[in-house]
């Protein structure tokens, strides 16, 4: 909503097509201010296995808790949070705040599933996010095995030598690799075999049609055979009934995740809902 409310005379934009110069740079110290004000949270929504109906991990979506604004989304703040360079500091902090959530359910005796974070293309220019992710696994101590990075097609389509080297690095350290929103990039599909992947995330576009569309059916049904083809576990996103879980059995899905099994809930929720003890951490009872 552009319109003006009150005393915040600006909108969340976009873009910077329809962004003033003035209003994007005063949306840039906002959002300054709120990393410093520890105003960004993470919600965690479950990935579930299919075929045991177990929990799979968790993926973790930023929003910012505006003091005037409420839960702002992340669709409202992350380009031009990737367009300032601001991505940096917020990935950072979204990391932070993912490893320190780890860290407490551990410490509280739960089995914490592997958390995914998103990451957008301009995190991996350089080696902010390597080293960024070695310091907060070390600090909460934490392997790599816990953590997942989800990335975009249109990050990888370029073929840029820097970001598969940095790919490749990650791998090898143990971190899960998956692309998020497959099908939807304007990529060719030569980077798959050139990407240390270990799993494509069927678009939840493609998974809103199904089971009716054929077209959707046969593109999900595709995208199945070609992760599995290509050693790759396929989850699918935006799973919202049971006719559509029913299909994605059926076509042989290893996971899915969507508001049938749950919206992204704060981090006290998910784990009621979701998180059981650790064995290690049952308390010994007589029976
Ligand atoms: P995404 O990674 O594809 O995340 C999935 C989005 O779909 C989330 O929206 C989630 O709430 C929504 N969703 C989940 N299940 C369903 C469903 O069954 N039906 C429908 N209609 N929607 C569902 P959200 O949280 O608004 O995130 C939007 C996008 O913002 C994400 O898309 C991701 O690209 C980006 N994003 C979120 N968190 C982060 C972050 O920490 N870092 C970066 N770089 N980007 C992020
Ligand atoms: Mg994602
Ligand atoms: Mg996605
Ligand atoms: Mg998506």
């Amino acid at each position: 909503r552009a319109k003006n409310q009150g005393r915040n005379r600006y909108a969340f934009y976009t873009s910077d097509l329809t962004a003033s110069a003035h209003q994007r740079l005063e949306m840039e110290n906002d959002m300054r201010r709120g990393l410093e004000r520890n105003e960004f949270v993470l919600h965690y929504q479950p990935k579930l296995d299919l075929s045991s109906g177990k929990l799979d991990g968790a993926e973790a979506l930023v929003r910012w808790n505006h003091p005037q604004r409420g839960m702002v989304e992340p669709d409202q703040f992350i380009p031009l949070a990737e367009e300032t360079g601001l991505i940096v500091d917020l990935g950072r902090t979204i990391l932070n705040i993912a490893c320190a959530q780890l860290a407490q359910w551990r410490d509280q005796g739960l089995t914490a599933p592997r958390m995914a974070i998103n990451v957008s293309g301009a995190q991996l220019i350089g080696d902010h996010l390597v080293n960024d992710i070695r310091r907060a696994l070390a600090k909460h101590s934490l392997s790599a095995s816990q953590l997942e990075l989800e990335i975009t097609e249109d990050f990888v389509m370029n073929q840029n030598r820097e970001a598969i080297v940095l790919l490749d690095l990650f791998s090898s350290m143990g971190i899960h690799l998956s692309i998020d929103d497959f099908g939807t990039g304007y990529s060719s599909l030569a980077y798959l075999k050139e990407l240390p992947l270990d799993t494509l995330k069927i678009d939840r576009s493609f998974v809103a049609g199904l089971p009716g569309n054929h077209h959707d059916a046969a593109i999900s049904q595709t995208i199945i055979v070609l992760a599995h083809n290509l050693g790759m576990a396929v989850i699918a996103e935006g799973v919202e009934n049971e006719l559509q879980r029913e299909l994605l059995l059926e076509q042989g899905c290893d996971s899915i995740q969507g508001y049938l099994v749950s919206r992204p809930l704060p981090a006290d929720e998910f784990a009621n809902a979701f998180l059981r003890r650790a064995p290690s951490h049952q308390p010994s009872q007589p029976v």
